[in-house]
């Protein structure tokens, strides 16, 4: 199939950054084979050509990290500090079937494909009911919605009250939070064994899945277990992904085990390189961010979970000025609670901005973006986020013709700060239309929206029943947060 894109006005976000005006974008199968201007576009033949004089091109955003399976309890989380939401968030999960998380995962990707990202990396973590708690059934999902994926397995192999410095707690508690981790946590082999089976069984770029090991958190795993998932990654030649010092607890239990920050200690197993991506990566030291750098490694920024469940600012304006390659996501739903990559963009470009801070370090639009598409295409090894000839064919349409882009400043500037994923007109994933004047080409979205509300109304039982439970871990929780702060309940 050759496409032909006629007429548009293109950001690349190439190397140079470069935007042309009049330019046309020809797909061969699955890759570009011409960017440029229209009158020096080489001759040939084409089976669509796409008229786009009202349109701006742009590549397809990589969302860099989220959880499929959150995307049915969006906007019911506590706004809460992170160890207190995740016993309510782990909750409802623990029914979830296949059919759930396939429901999840249809209405998440759905919801980013319409908002112009073309790439997710899925940091999966269903319950233990399931094969691969689930990540079969939402990778297929999005295979069937044509969204590209990286779906990292989420492994853990030590018990979760063991990697939060919590206090004493009443027996009572401890027995609830011995139930939370045993739904998690197995052997190290036996996560080993069957993240090797995933990756066998899934791993499928021509399906557009990446399928790798994702480690849970640095201190939720024992060094066995990290150093075997990156051996795992490195041999296939995959990325590996991992939450790292998301809270100030955390960055505190890691000295409490290594004596050091969690990043230096991912350092010292030699398992910090270009294919290693960080969500969050907020609570460092200022030595960490100057080993991004050197090892060329990705944090993920997540701007919006941050906020919602008040993780910290990460160092964002440190690592661009230190030349990290900073990717963005959105987080899952029920930290976020949505997926749509315009609103993460624009925050990113936003919350940064802080006064008294060195205004020549605020994160500019073309950062911002460059964020929201080459860097994490970079991060996962795709040769995706830029639209330059034999990149794959991953990119939006936006309408121009409507108030984020009238009159047409600074078209860069727009996308970031006007543009909210209502203008986006048509996406292309692999050389293929999967979305047309605004809706999915290849499923029914109104099914999938009745499908995700279905499983929504199955699950509610356990899901209160759940809550229920995961509120009597609360107080212990909060004692936790105020202590590391340092303040009094
Ligand atoms: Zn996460």
């Amino acid at each position: 199939m050759r496409i032909l894109i006629n007429n548009a006005l293109v950001v690349t976000m190439n190397e140079r950054d470069d935007v042309i005006e009049q330019a046309a974008i020809v797909i061969d199968g699955n890759r570009l084979s011409y960017v440029g201007p229209t009158d020096r576009m080489p001759p040939g033949s084409f089976d669509r050509v796409i008229e786009a004089s009202r349109m701006i091109a742009m590549p397809g955003m990589v969302n860099s990290h989220c959880h499929s399976p959150a995307n049915l309890v969006r906007g019911m989380m506590p706004s809460k500090p992170l160890e207190i939401w995740r016993a309510y968030y782990r909750a409802s999960l623990r029914d979830m079937r296949d059919e759930d998380f396939y429901a999840s995962a249809l209405l998440g990707g759905m919801e980013m494909l319409k908002n112009g990202a073309t790439t997710v990396l899925d940091h999966f973590a269903g319950n233990q009911v399931g094969r691969f708690m689930g990540a079969g059934a939402a990778i297929q999902a999005m295979r069937d919605l044509g969204l590209r994926h990286v779906v990292a397995l989420t492994i853990t192999d030590k018990n979760y009250e063991d990697t939060i410095p919590l206090g004493e707690t009443a027996p009572a508690l401890t027995g609830e939070i011995k139930r939370m981790s045993a739904g998690e946590a197995k052997s190290t082999k036996a996560w080993l064994d069957e993240c090797a089976e995933f990756i066998e069984t899934f791993h499928a770029p021509e399906k557009l899945t990446t399928a790798c090991p994702g480690p849970s958190a640095v201190q939720r795993c024992t060094d066995e277990l990290l150093t075997g998932a990156a051996e795992m990654a490195a041999k296939r030649n995959l990325p590996m992904h991992v939450h790292l010092a998301e809270t100030k607890a955390q960055a505190v239990q890691g000295q409490k085990i290594y004596g050091h920050s969690l990043l230096r200690h991912l350092e010292s197993l030699g398992i910090v390189g270009t294919n290693l991506s960080c969500a969050h990566s907020i609570w460092l030291q200022d030595e960490d961010v100057e080993m991004f750098a050197k090892r060329g490694a990705t944090p993920v920024h997540n701007p919006a979970s941050n906020l919602r469940i008040g993780s910290g600012l990460a160092k964002v304006k440190e690592f661009l000025a230190a030349g990290v390659n900073v990717g963005l996501g959105t987080d899952g739903s029920a930290s976020n609670d949505g997926q749509n990559m315009f609103d993460a963009l624009r925050l990113a470009a936003l919350i940064h901005n802080q006064a008294g801070t060195d205004f020549n370090q605020w994160v500019t639009p073309v950062q911002a973006l460059a964020m929201a598409t080459r860097n994490g295409a970079r991060a996962f090894g795709l040769d995706a986020g830029r639209l330059a000839p034999g990149m794959l064919a991953d990119l939006v349409l936006l309408r121009r013709e409507t108030p984020a882009f009238t009159p047409l400043n600074d078209v860069i500037g727009q996308i970031v700060f006007c543009e909210n994923g209502s203008d986006v007109d048509t996406v292309i994933v692999n050389g293929e239309v999967v979305v047309e004047e605004g809706r999915c080409t290849k499923v029914n979205e109104k099914e999938a929206l009745e499908l995700a509300s279905k499983a929504r109304e199955r699950l509610d039982p356990s899901i209160q029943r759940e809550l229920a439970a995961a509120k009597t871990l609360e107080p212990a929780l909060a004692e936790m947060y105020f202590r590391v702060f340092g303040k009094a309940e």
